[in-house]
């Protein structure tokens, strides 16, 4: 039924095609205007397809070319062509319009159907999105743990720009390959769009979910991806997980989450697998509850731990989070600030540099000047801190101070770009403390400064780095300190 709707929409495209190439060829041969005979066509065809827009469209999209390199043998006739228009339209009460929205609707009923991808053969977009809302409909039924993996294919766009995308979908399907060897008959691999693959796991803890997602970085790292020309490549893979219930309560949500954890792993340097929420906290205070449980600590004993483990992380500043806690508290005495904002201020300075606790150590230590790459880095940590302690209770007062200490007097900071008094004023507070105690700390690229030359540099940078009023009372209780010490 369907093929003979197509014949006869082919016919269709073809003799009115044919009609108007023989039309225009029998006017230029006869160089005069036959308007009877135009004026016929035009009205049969018109006729035939509803509207003349609809009859343009079908004569330049649908007219076949072999018809117009036969114009000269003259197969068709106005006359014939009509008719044969005619007849098949009479016959079959044939409405073109009709019949190309129907087979619209066909075509899109058929993609509907497709569940595979082209490419690779695995799921693709539209079907995981079904599986995904099965599974964690199923999950929640029976209060089963689910987790997601969204997998990013590292610097793949290099790749494809030195060997062409024919190779760029090769590899493609072959790591597609490899990801379904490394799961189990139950997992649901799919390829959720371009480069990126998602994979199902049903019945899955977080922590089984880190298992198989490094076990699937790894077979992708190591295999050798033989290209066309003899050319070879080795390739990495960025992993995000998320779980149901624990980062999320829907699909979409889960989505979501497992992508934020794709993106943590892409800012900490690709090749890695990064979890979202809480195990990544947990972790963060290196199993001593959860973080909630961490800030209703009163002593805050052990959120000064996460700094000291952040500090361990970078030998050079050892020390650096209690001290600058101390400079802050200082200077908050001296401004007067109300318990509250004491309070997030501590906070704030005890965790400010939590975002960087997932950077390596080699770009945190690095002696040189680092690579635009490595800037980024080091530049995410205000907006990784954000999307760790977003959900922390109480953390109100505290979050700006964190995510906005990088920014700038003059509005040329990170990472909004804040100007002025925009700048949250415990962030404004809190950048000074911290650039204080960086200068008079020795750094793996330079010597450390005087106290009486780091004051200088901060009137220096007063009004282009630092909020000029604060920066004259912060210079105001070093020298307290000083006369006291
Ligand atoms: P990153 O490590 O940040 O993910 O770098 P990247 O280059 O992989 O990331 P980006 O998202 O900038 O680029 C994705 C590239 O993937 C763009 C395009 O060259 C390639 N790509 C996307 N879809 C396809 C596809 O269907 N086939 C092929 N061959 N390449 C694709
Ligand atoms: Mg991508
Ligand atoms: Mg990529």
């Amino acid at each position: 039924m369907f093929e003979g709707l197509r014949w006869i929409e082919h016919g269709v495209l073809a003799v009115s095609g044919g009609a108007l190439v023989y039309f225009g060829y029998f006017l230029k041969r006869e160089a005069r205007l036959d308007l009877e005979r135009l004026g016929a066509l035009f009205f049969i065809l018109a006729g035939a397809f509803g509207s003349i827009s609809n009859l343009v469209d079908l004569v330049f999209h649908g007219t076949p070319g072999y018809l117009v390199s036969e114009v000269g043998q003259e197969i068709f006739t106005i006359t014939t062509a009509a008719a044969i228009l005619l007849l098949i339209s009479a016959t079959f009460g044939l409405n073109a319009k009709r019949l190309l929205a129907q087979r619209a609707q066909a075509l899109e009923t058929a993609q509907a159907a497709a569940v595979t991808d082209v490419v690779t053969g695995i799921y693709n977009h539209r079907a995981f999105q079904k599986q995904l809302e099965d599974e964690v409909t199923r999950s929640r039924r029976y209060n089963r743990s689910l987790s997601l993996l969204m997998i990013d294919l590292d610097h793949f766009k290099t790749l494809n720009d030195a060997y062409g995308h024919p190779v760029g979908d090769a590899i493609l399907r072959e790591v597609s390959e490899l990801l379904k060897k490394g799961l189990r008959t139950i997992d649901l691999p799919a390829r959720y769009g371009g480069e990126e693959f998602s994979i199902i796991l049903p019945e899955t803890s977080l922590e089984g979910a880190q298992v198989v997602a490094e076990r699937l970085r790894n077979s992708v790292l190591y295999h050798l991806f033989n290209l066309p020309g003899g050319h070879r490549a080795f390739i990495s893979i960025s992993v995000g997980i998320a779980n149901l219930p624990i980062d999320a309560r829907d699909k979409d949500g889960l989505i979501e989450m497992a992508d934020k954890a794709l993106y943590f792993a892409k800012q900490n340097g690709r090749n890695r697998v990064s979890l979202h929420g809480e195990l990544l906290k947990a972790h963060l205070v290196k199993n001593q509850g959860s973080l909630e449980a961490v800030l209703r600590d009163s002593k805050l004993s052990v959120i000064r731990n996460i700094g000291l483990a952040i500090d361990a992380k970078t030998p050079f500043t050892f020390g650096h989070t209690d001290q600058v806690v101390r400079l802050a508290m200082n200077f908050a005495k001296f401004l007067k600030l109300d318990p509250p904002e004491v309070e997030s201020l501590r906070i704030a300075s005890l965790l400010h540099n939590i975002g960087l606790m997932n950077a390596p150590d080699n770009v945190l230590n690095k002696p040189g000047p680092l690579t635009m790459e490595e800037r980024k880095i080091i530049q995410a940590h205000p907006t990784l801190a954000e999307m760790l302690l977003k959900d922390a209770p109480r953390l109100d007062g505290v979050l700006p101070a964190i995510l906005y200490h990088h920014e700038r007097w003059d509005g040329n900071g990170y990472p909004k770009g804040l100007h002025g008094e925009d700048i949250p004023f415990l962030a404004r507070v809190l950048a000074i403390a911290e650039a204080y105690h960086a200068m008079i700390s020795t750094r793996p690229y330079r010597r450390r400064l005087t106290d009486d030359e780091a004051i200088e540099e901060l009137n220096q940078c007063a009004g282009k780095q630092f909020d000029p009023q604060l920066v004259r009372s912060f210079v105001q209780v070093l020298n307290k300190e000083g006369d006291s010490a």
